[in-house]
């Protein structure tokens, strides 16, 4: 094999390789996921906001449930006194006076209480509906993340065989050119060596010159003109 041919079997290599990791981090999986993440996080502060609201809410409500539950109690405990009571009137106007005044009370707590149920009933209507919108979200996650994963492996196998591929070319091609080409790589990426298809660099697109064009006429098959623009050894 000729150093030319060496030098380009090693630029296909490294430009495979690149086309490969470049497909890896552009799966269109990977821009839906970025998206139904979005979406769920916008979700989950919603419903972070509402709960800060829903929590005081909630608390209340349950200790008005508490306090009704309390006064009807005292309530019941009162009227059994009342009506097994064999007290004289003054004693029985007093019991009667305490039961009124409970009543008066209860009635307040359960209005108190249907208010805050009122106040709550919407609010947690709103995080139902949240919650059953972020399920089918939460499961395309995980079934794109599973697809992200298995995509990823295979491709990841794939560029573990190509870079044994590309090392193996690389020992093909040695001194000075292996040098110009390594360090053209280090600097762009990509690949180390470039063709000029239409008076263009094909690694950096730009045009050349045409007096590099000229140069690149003259000294191409020696592989030592590099594109004046990236660096890289353009091949005749
Ligand atoms: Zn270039």
């Amino acid at each position: 094999m000729s150093e030319l041919e060496a030098l380009r079997a090693l630029m296909e290599a490294d430009r495979w390789i690149e086309r490969v990791v470049s497909q890896r981090s552009h799966l269109p999986e990977l821009g839906e996921l970025a998206a139904v993440e979005e979406e769920l996080r916008a979700m989950a502060q919603q419903l972070r906001a509402g709960d800060e609201v829903l929590a005081p809410l909630r608390a209340a409500a349950a200790e008005a449930a508490l306090e009704s539950e309390r006064l009807r109690a005292r309530h019941e405990a009162l009227r059994t006194k009342l009506d097994a009571s064999t007290a004289n009137a003054r004693e029985l106007t007093a019991l009667q006076h305490e039961l009124d005044s409970i009543n008066a009370l209860l009635r307040t707590s359960e209005d108190h209480e249907l208010e805050l149920m009122s106040e709550l009933e919407p609010l947690e209507a709103t995080r139902a509906t949240l919650t059953a919108n972020a399920q089918p979200l939460a499961t395309r996650r995980g079934e794109l993340r599973a697809t992200i994963d298995a995509l990823q492996a295979t491709l990841d196998e794939e560029l573990r065989a190509l870079r044994a591929d590309r090392e193996q070319r690389a020992t093909a091609v040695g001194g000075a050119t292996r040098a110009a080409y390594d360090a053209a790589l280090a600097r762009v990426g990509g690949s180390g060596a470039a063709q000029v298809l239409d008076g263009r660099c094909d690694g950096c697109r730009i045009a050349l010159s045409p007096l590099d064009r000229d140069r690149w006429r003259q000294r191409a098959h020696e592989l030592t003109f590099v594109c004046p623009e990236c660096g890289r050894v353009l091949l005749p």
